[in-house]
């Protein structure tokens, strides 16, 4: 579905990103994993079609990314910044609805089904700046999930808000993956949660940012939060990643 081909980039003489190349299945979550500066972001912003590979290309399904894809959506960090203050949580929700040429009754009804899916169908009158971190990041998957893109790409989503809620919203983001046909890039700094959302975790090193490892992570069962990162499957890979993203293994391999 996504193939990024011997994708290099760089800014004026630094370089950022050496021949990466990954395939994406369809309708697979895939983790990318690396410490800062190896180049997440870069990796992201190229497939976005926000910027141009220095060289290498990114193809969707098997078409090259030359601007932002029509069929995309993206989850930021800065929940407060990607919400527009003068707007409900459902007008938030149903703006990008424009796109898609649907009218407003019907924007509107896909905004509160999208909300309700995310828990906050109570709270669709009120504006960003009523609501705690947690939902509002809440509004921002609602406004991702109400635009059916096939690619959804999530840089540290869950970076600016509690232990407690970010638990709750990666058990969210889980949800709606068994229920969607989306496939999801999810870049993260954090190693547990790499793991535990991950169908595969791809380990970025760096400087230069380079694939270091493609690991797929096999767990048995659902997945819920004390008993999977129990597991010894779970202990073991996390293990591995870690030991990965610290560079110790990156030497040998
Ligand atoms: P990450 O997301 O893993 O922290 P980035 O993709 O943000 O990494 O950055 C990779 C490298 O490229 C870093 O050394 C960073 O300083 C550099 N970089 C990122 N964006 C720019 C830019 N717009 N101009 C110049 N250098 C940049």
């Amino acid at each position: 579905m996504l193939e990024i081909r011997d994708l290099t980039h760089s800014y004026d003489e630094h370089v950022a990103l050496r021949e990466v190349t990954l395939r994406i299945e369809a309708k697979s979550l895939v983790s990318i994993v690396g410490p800062s500066g190896c180049g997440k972001s870069t990796l992201l912003r190229c497939v976005a079609g926000l910027q141009a590979p220095t060289s290498g290309e990114v193809l969707l399904d098997g078409e090259p990314i030359t601007g932002v894809p029509g069929d995309l959506a993206v989850v930021f960090q800065d929940y407060s910044r990607s919400l527009y203050p003068w707007l409900t949580a459902r007008d938030n929700v149903a703006l990008p609805l424009r796109r898609r040429g649907l009218d407003k009754a019907t924007r509107r009804q896909k905004a509160m089904e999208a909300l309700e899916e995310v828990g906050l169908i109570d709270t669709a009158g009120k504006y960003p700046w009523q609501l705690s971190g947690g939902m509002q990041q809440r509004v921002a998957i609602a406004r991702a999930l109400a635009f059916h893109p096939k690619l959804l790409l999530m840089d540290e989503p869950f970076g600016s808000v509690d232990a407690q809620t970010r638990e709750d919203l990666e058990d969210l983001l889980l949800q709606i993956r068994a229920s969607s046909d989306m496939t999801i890039l999810f870049v993260t700094h954090d190693i547990d949660e790499s793991v535990y959302v991950g169908d595969r975790v791809v380990v970025l090193g760096g400087p230069p940012g380079h694939v270091a490892a493609d690991l797929p992570v096999i767990l048995p069962g659902p997945r819920e939060q004390i008993a999977t990162r129990e597991l010894p499957e779970f202990v073991a890979l996390r293990a591995e990643v870690g030991r990965l993203v610290r560079g110790r293994l990156v030497e040998r391999r």
